[in-house]
């Protein structure tokens, strides 16, 4: 028997998150990724939906695509912001119809210009929503945020929201991405004090580029350590040194997850393999 056992144990559960291709050429990257990742043997991967509609049938396309072409369980996520209760219902009987188990349920964030806001206000109604149409049908993920929602005026209160969207229903959760550990430790700490007790699975943001890393976390309110930005803005246009030094960066950041007692790991691909691969192989994987 080895002294130590390796970082990331072989039970640890994955899950793996993918966009709806548009184009044929991201249709077969998503199919090449795909492939690519299979062999970790995922419990669940999950297909973003663009808010306000958009991607809306992309979605439920790239989700059977999933299922068929790759033998996933693959899992939509569902916003309810911009959508009425009667597109939402037909969304979700499609769901059920083509054999989802698992929803990933938020609220989004309208693109800018959109002005109806929607039948339901936040997530926690879209949950009791899908709660009161299909029982318990489907197995209901939803949205956490160790470093409080951008747009949440403090940190208590999105955290009492998140326990709403527990009582509502709620099985599971998973992450905005983050990279300090320490934020999602406090975060379900303070979550089991409210009694929440469902599993929240650490959101797992690969670093390969950093000035579209810098982007996305102006946007969804993510932290990136100053230590980090540093390193980064230091590599300039040097790619691969970005790219060796995020792996790095990530596994370390897993490794302290998974020792701290994280349920699993949710891998936030962009539909990349290479930047996944680079982390889940430094974890012993
Ligand atoms: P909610 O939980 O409804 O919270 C939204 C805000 O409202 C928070 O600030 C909260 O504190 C506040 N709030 C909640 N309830 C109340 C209340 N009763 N009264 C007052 N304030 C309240 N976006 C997409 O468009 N498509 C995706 O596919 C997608 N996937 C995601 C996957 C994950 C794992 C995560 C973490 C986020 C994802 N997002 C996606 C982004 C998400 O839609 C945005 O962060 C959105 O702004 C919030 O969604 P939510 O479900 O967390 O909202």
């Amino acid at each position: 028997m080895d002294a130590f056992p390796p970082p990331c144990p072989p039970m640890t559960a994955l899950s793996f998150e993918f966009y709806p291709p548009k184009t044929d050429e991201q249709r077969a990257q998503l199919d090449r990724t795909a492939e690519k990742l299979k062999g970790y043997g995922p419990e669940y991967v999950s297909c973003t939906f663009g808010a306000g509609g958009s991607t809306l049938s992309y979605t439920s396309e790239t989700v059977r695509h999933l299922n068929q072409q790759h033998g996933f369980s693959a899992a939509p996520h569902l916003s309810c912001v911009g959508g009425s209760r009667e597109e939402i219902r037909e969304l979700l009987k499609l769901y059920r119809a083509i054999g989802c188990k698992r929803i990933v349920a938020l609220r989004g964030d309208l693109p800018s210009g959109m002005g109806h806001p929607g039948d339901l206000r936040y997530a926690s109604e879209l949950i009791a929503f899908i709660r009161a149409e299909h029982g318990d049908t489907f197995h209901i993920e939803v949205g956490a945020y160790p470093e409080t929602h951008p747009q949440s005026d403090d940190a208590l209160s999105d955290l009492k929201y998140f326990k709403a969207k527990v009582d509502a229903g709620a099985d599971g959760a998973i992450t905005q991405y983050f990279y300090n550990p320490d934020a999602y430790f406090h975060f379900v700490d303070a979550a089991r004090k409210l009694g929440v007790g469902i599993p929240i699975v650490p959101g797992i943001m690969p670093i390969s580029n950093y000035s579209q890393l810098k982007r996305f976390s102006e946007a969804c309110g993510a932290e990136i350590p100053r230590w980090i930005a540093k390193r980064m803005q230091a590599y300039g246009d040097d790619v691969d040194s970005i790219r060796e030094f995020g792996a790095d960066v990530v596994a370390n950041l897993c490794e302290r997850l998974i020792a701290g007692g994280a349920p699993s790991l949710h891998f936030y691909t962009l539909n990349l393999a290479k930047p996944t691969q680079a982390v889940l192989s430094r974890l012993g994987r």
